[in-house]
């Protein structure tokens, strides 16, 4: 018995949209991929035929890199993404505090850096939507943190405080802290609340689950997975709900290295590896996180950040893991087996990256590795052809690439024109031939592969279209649409198995409710997942 998927069209990387076509799936793998007609004649009796109502069948989307389970934990406590302003945000945080008297802590995430003056909301704010009460909100990237006086208070952070490593304490002009917290500082505070239980995070995950699959993802990198200091370690809540079976994307598990110990952590990820593995989960990656984001200056850039008048600073971001310790950190985890996950942001922080693997490549030879870097805001020139000699792949976030007040308004400014020519060089990497993977970095932005792949190829706002971020570096939608898919699928070494319809393939499925390759590339966002496929079994329908 079999299922037939028919009446609409079919995606094939390196073609586009073929209307006409469909695919019959029996068990967990797809059999056959062939014109409506043809599929529709052989059925045999007792066949399920699916009718897509003129939309697309397309592989499952695979993000390259994403936070299921941060993301799960923020849609489960104070979620302010629902929010357009200041004044919505401080509602929905109001709302909250109400509705949960019983909380001693209001936790949340999800606002923008943009809603504010200079991009810093104040402890004040908070006092007076919720009162007495300690508040700490992630933003949306989970580079800040805002912090309501009664929890700056309950973590000792005063103006006697001095800046943590890594990490900055927004300050008025007498010294005291004024609630905003940069990067590490935010774990001043975040020590002192509730410790989140393991039930939590397994409740997360699935949360998480619940919301990638109703985009039609079936299968993740997760780009920071056991202890980080930043989230609470989710490898258990991966091995249970493996276990359960209640784990149903392809997931490919990337362990935090930790940046402020050196290259004896490696036995541990070894031994974690091995745990996964008993449980069939893959844990062969390590995530690095190199250097920080541009809009708080941390990004380690090649020219320092401008000031408010235009002229340098000393400032050239931070390199939060030394380059000689990257290099010796990627030699010996490529030397291991691992895959190295970058983050790299800044152009330096890139440039270090491909260093690094280079030098790997030079000391252990050709592996089969498939390092890549994720984010990639800035690249050099000279850099843009090293990503296919050095076989790492560029992941991208296309939900970044477009001209939005955060960009406008809190990142080009403080760039040299140099830097600012080179946001986002999709194009260019494009051009020069390294598999492109693409991720969405969920919760700092928004999970949906459609709203990616729209600005991908438009390069402009989805809500608000007006002027593109450097449109020359767009990419053809189907060049896109094969990033989320067979390119994730090949960082994630499951490129035989998923991110194609072709015979023999896992039938992972996202059903469309149109082709978007049929219509105009600003209407690509509007289309939505009607169903989600994983292994033949429908995981999602809307
Ligand atoms: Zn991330």
């Amino acid at each position: 018995m079999s299922t037939l998927y028919v009446g609409g069209a079919l995606f094939r990387a390196g073609v586009g949209s073929i209307p006409g076509w469909g695919v019959r799936v029996s068990g967990e793998r797809i059999e056959a991929v062939l014109p409506d007609g043809v599929l529709l004649a052989d059925r045999s009796p007792g066949d399920e035929v699916v009718d897509v109502r003129r939309g697309l069948i397309s592989p499952g989307f695979i993000d390259a890199h994403l936070h299921p389970v941060i993301g799960g934990l923020d849609l489960q406590g104070c979620d302010l993404t629902p929010a357009a302003s200041a004044e919505e945000c401080l509602a929905l945080v109001a709302t909250y505090a109400a509705a949960h008297p019983e909380r001693e802590w209001i936790i949340g995430a999800g606002w923008q850096v943009a809603w504010f003056p200079g991009g810093l909301p104040t402890a004040a704010m908070l006092d007076a939507v919720a009162p007495g009460r300690p508040v700490l909100l992630a933003n949306a990237d989970h580079h800040g943190r805002w912090a309501s006086s009664a929890a700056l208070r309950l973590a000792g952070v005063s103006a006697a405080t001095p800046d943590p490593p890594g990490g900055r304490i927004e300050r008025d002009a007498g010294g005291e802290p004024t609630g905003m917290l940069h990067e590490a500082a935010g774990d001043l505070v975040v020590d002192h609340c509730p410790e989140v239980t393991a039930e939590e995070v397994e409740a997360a995950l699935l949360t998480g689950q619940r919301h990638a699959l109703s985009y039609g993802i079936t299968g993740w990198q997760d780009a920071l997975v056991g202890r980080s200091g930043i989230t609470p370690d989710n490898l258990g809540a991966y091995l249970s709900t493996r276990a359960a079976g209640t784990l149903k994307a392809r997931v490919r598990l990337a362990l935090w290295w930790q940046r402020d110990r050196g290259l004896e952590q490696i036995e541990e990820h070894v031994a974690h590896r091995a745990l996964a593995a008993e449980a069939g989960l893959d844990a062969s990656s390590v995530k690095l996180m190199v250097d920080g984001v541009a809009e708080n200056f941390t990004a380690a850039i090649s020219r320092p950040y401008l000031d408010r008048c235009g002229h340098a600073t000393d400032n050239d971001g931070h390199s939060f893991i030394s380059a000689e310790m990257l290099r010796q950190a990627v030699a010996a985890l490529d030397a291991e087996g691992f895959q190295c996950h970058f983050h790299a942001l800044g152009d330096r922080a890139v440039t270090e990256s491909l260093d690094a693997v280079e030098h790997a490549l030079e000391r252990n030879g050709v592996r089969s590795n498939r390092h890549h870097l994720a984010h990639l805001q800035m690249v050099q020139v000279r850099d843009v052809p090293r990503f296919a000699r050095l076989g790492a792949a560029a992941n991208v976030q296309p939900l970044w690439a477009q001209a939005e007040e955060q960009m406008i308004e809190h990142t080009l400014p403080y760039l040299d024109g140099s830097l600012r020519e080179r946001q986002y060089p999709f194009g260019d990497l494009l051009a020069a031939g390294p598999v492109l993977a693409a991720g969405s970095d969920w919760p700092v932005s928004s999970v949906d592969p459609l709203a990616g792949i729209q600005v991908a190829v438009t390069r402009q706002d989805v809500a608000d279209p007006r002027d593109p971020l450097l449109p020359e570096q767009a990419l053809p939608l189907e060049r896109a649409w094969t990033a989320y898919t067979s390119g994730s699928a090949w960082v994630n070494h499951l490129d035989h198995e998923t991110g194609a319809l072709v015979p023999g393939h896992l039938a992972d499925l996202a059903i469309l409710d149109g082709d978007p390759f049929a219509g105009d590339p600003h209407d690509i966002a509007g289309h939505r997942v009607i169903r989600t496929v994983i292994g033949g079994e429908t995981v999602y329908q809307a």
